[in-house]
Formats: C-alpha cells, sequence, structure tokens
C-alpha cells in the first residue's frame, strides 16, 4: 500500500506521492517550438493538422471536455502534456502520470523517466510531434513503476541508466519480466556520471538514501536545471519507501548535499507536481506558454527544511511518548508549510517511527 500504484481503466490514479489523478486530464498539447524541427515531413501532416486543430479549440476557450479525436480517445484517460522549458530549447517536460522530461537530439532523443505501465504510447506520440527521432537513452530516477513502466515502449532505447540499487529492485517487477527483460538498465550508476557534451551535457548523481536507496537527480547544466523525481516530489509531505531503503532520517542530509553540490543549477522539476513544474498559471487547458514556470533552487531549499522540521516533528512526538498515529494525527509544522498536501503524512511518519524504533 501507501507507495503502490493502482493502474485500472478509467479510475482515478493513486499516484506514488498520494495525489489522485483527474480522470480526464485536459488535452495533449505538443507544441511545435523547434522551426524546421525534424520530423515534421508529410507523414506527420495529419498530426500536425490534428494537434493545429486541438491548440486552436484550446485557446478558443473550446475545450473543456475530451475532444473526440480518434488517437486521444484511443489512449483512454492517459493523457500527457508536453512544454519545452524555454523557447527554441530541446528540452521539454512532459506531465501526466508522473514528470518526464525529454531532450530532443538530432541523434536521438533522451528520455528522463517513462511514467506508469502502459503510458509509453502517450509520451511518444507527443515527442512524435516535433522530431523523427526515436528515444534511444532512458535514465530512470528510480525503481517505483509510475516512474519506469513506460521503458517497455522505447524499443530503440539501447541504453538505459539507472542507480544500481534500482536496477535491482526493477528485475523482480513484473513488467521486466521474460523478453522484456531488456528493458532493464544495462548502465548503472553508483554515485555519478556523465553524459553527452555541450549544451546536451547531462550530470547524473547519486547524493544518498530518501526517497529509496536509489533516487538519481538528473542535471542539465548548461540549461542550469535539476530533476529531482520522488526526492522531490512536490510540495507535500515526503515520500519513504522504506522496503525500498528508503530513509527519513537520511533525506534531509541527502538534499542538502544535492544542493550544495549544485550551486549553478537555478530551476528545478519534481517527480510529480504538475501545476506549478510546468504550468504558468495553474490549470488552465488555455496556460500553454513558451517558458513556464518551474520550481527554483529555493523552493527546493525549503523542502530541504520542511524535510528536516518533519523528521524533527516526528523525534519530538517520539519524545513525548506517542505512538504513530497519536503522532501523525498531532504534528506540529512550522507555518511557512501551512500549503504543503499532507495527505501522505501518516505513512511518513510511520516509515520514521519504524526506523527510528528499531
Ligand atoms: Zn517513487
Amino acid at each position: 500500500m501507501g507507495l503502490t500504484r493502482r493502474m485500472e481503466d478509467g479510475g482515478p490514479v493513486a499516484s506514488a506521492c498520494g495525489h489522485a489523478e483527474p480522470k480526464n486530464r485536459l488535452l495533449s498539447e505538443a507544441r511545435h517550438q523547434r522551426k524546421n524541427a525534424p520530423g515534421v515531413g508529410p507523414r506527420r501532416q495529419w498530426k500536425k493538422v490534428r494537434q493545429t486543430i486541438l491548440i486552436t479549440l484550446v485557446l478558443c476557450g473550446l475545450v473543456a471536455v475530451v475532444v473526440p479525436l480518434p488517437a486521444l480517445l484511443a489512449q483512454g484517460d492517459k493523457i500527457v502534456r508536453m512544454q519545452t522549458l524555454n523557447v527554441r530549447d530541446i528540452l521539454y517536460v512532459l506531465t501526466g502520470g508522473s514528470n518526464t522530461l525529454a531532450l530532443m537530439r538530432d541523434e536521438g532523443v533522451v528520455l528522463v523517466d517513462t511514467k506508469p505501465p502502459g503510458w509509453g504510447r502517450s509520451i511518444r506520440d507527443n515527442i512524435e510531434s516535433v522530431t523523427d527521432q526515436p528515444v534511444t537513452t532512458i535514465i530512470n530516477t528510480h525503481a517505483h513503476a509510475d516512474h519506469v513502466g513506460g521503458n517497455v515502449d522505447f524499443p530503440a532505447a539501447t541504453t538505459i541508466i539507472a542507480h544500481a540499487n534500482a536496477k535491482a529492485r526493477m528485475e523482480k517487477m513484473d513488467i521486466f519480466r521474460g523478453p522484456n527483460a531488456k528493458f532493464l538498465p544495462n548502465k548503472l550508476v553508483t554515485d555519478r556520471m556523465s553524459l553527452l557534451d555541450g549544451n546536451d551535457r547531462i550530470e547524473i548523481y547519486y547524493f544518498g538514501r530518501g526517497h529509496t536507496d536509489g533516487d538519481l537527480v538528473v542535471v542539465f547544466p548548461e540549461k542550469r536545471l535539476a530533476h529531482f523525481g520522488d526526492l522531490f516530489p512536490a510540495k507535500a509531505a515526503p515520500l519513504i519507501d522504506a522496503e525500498a531503503g528508503g530513509s527519513g532520517v537520511a533525506f534531509p542530509e541527502t538534499l542538502m548535499k544535492a544542493i550544495a553540490e549544485l550551486k549553478t543549477v537555478v530551476r528545478v522539476t519534481t517527480g510529480h507536481d504538475e501545476a506549478s513544474a510546468v504550468m504558468g498559471s495553474g490549470t488552465s487547458a488555455s496556460a500553454i506558454n513558451a517558458n513556464p514556470r518551474t520550481m527554483s533552487i529555493k523552493d527546493l531549499q525549503e523542502y530541504a527544511d520542511f524535510t528536516r522540521d518533519f523528521l524533527e516533528a516526528v523525534k519530538q512526538a517520539i519524545a513525548a511518548g506517542k505512538n504513530a498515529d497519536e503522532a501523525a494525527k498531532t504534528l506540529q509544522l512550522p507555518e511557512r508549510y501551512k500549503a504543503y498536501d499532507m495527505t501522505n503524512a501518516p505513512v511518513s511518519v510511520r516509515a520514521i517511527y519504524g526506523e527510528l524504533k528499531k
């Protein structure tokens, strides 16, 4: 429970960080940011027309419900939205299911996380609207199904990167059994890995235990952006998967280590937050903007403080002789975190109790 996603057609999906995904997200909004983007040839004409219709409808405020376009209907409720991080940039964020990044290189697309099982096609449809290049590299931030489930939908991905501990867990997942074992990571990170050069350079870090014992932080140094996966799922109670080696005690230290190391990073993307991860003005479908608001390094600092204060509050409850359930109900946190989503707090409190009361 808690950290396991339940995928059912048509039903709401409880995400790993405790948020419910709305049944019908508005619409897939692929952007044509790149002038002369490879792949917008005749083969893509219908897709382009379809998207033009779609964006027009969105801009006219006509899309309040799902527009009956065949490809969208065929995808059920797996609606992915895609936006560039900067005008003319090739780095995109795709929300829906969990947050995915895509670096649209002419030599093959690099994908960071692949959403839950069954979402790969929605990712592909978005990517194919801006490039003919296939996904050749996948980086999985950690082993949870809602971040690795789509791996199996990218047959051209010859390089799949994850932390060694994450791979060990993925090997036990049903989705990677039999012939699908080829979608398991084949390039393992222990502490650090560098990938590509120039503007496309990617630095991958492991900073220590937190959400699990195999969480990678993926940094695009030239873009001054870091993707934190579920080490920073949203402004919400920390997600601690103790069975997967997660630690509420190490969580704040791990985040502080990241902040100390990533001095040039300005923008941060999260594992699940949708409203402020990419959408400039929140929930409106007309919020197609080319320079979406992301979290900042300040938000990350605040989150590191939050995980430290959360841990401190649990320690106080233990000292006061409360059991985990009482602690969860009476947890006292500073006013500055009042907007945080605490849905998952009881699970996090129990995880920390389990860790400290051993
Ligand atoms: Zn997770």
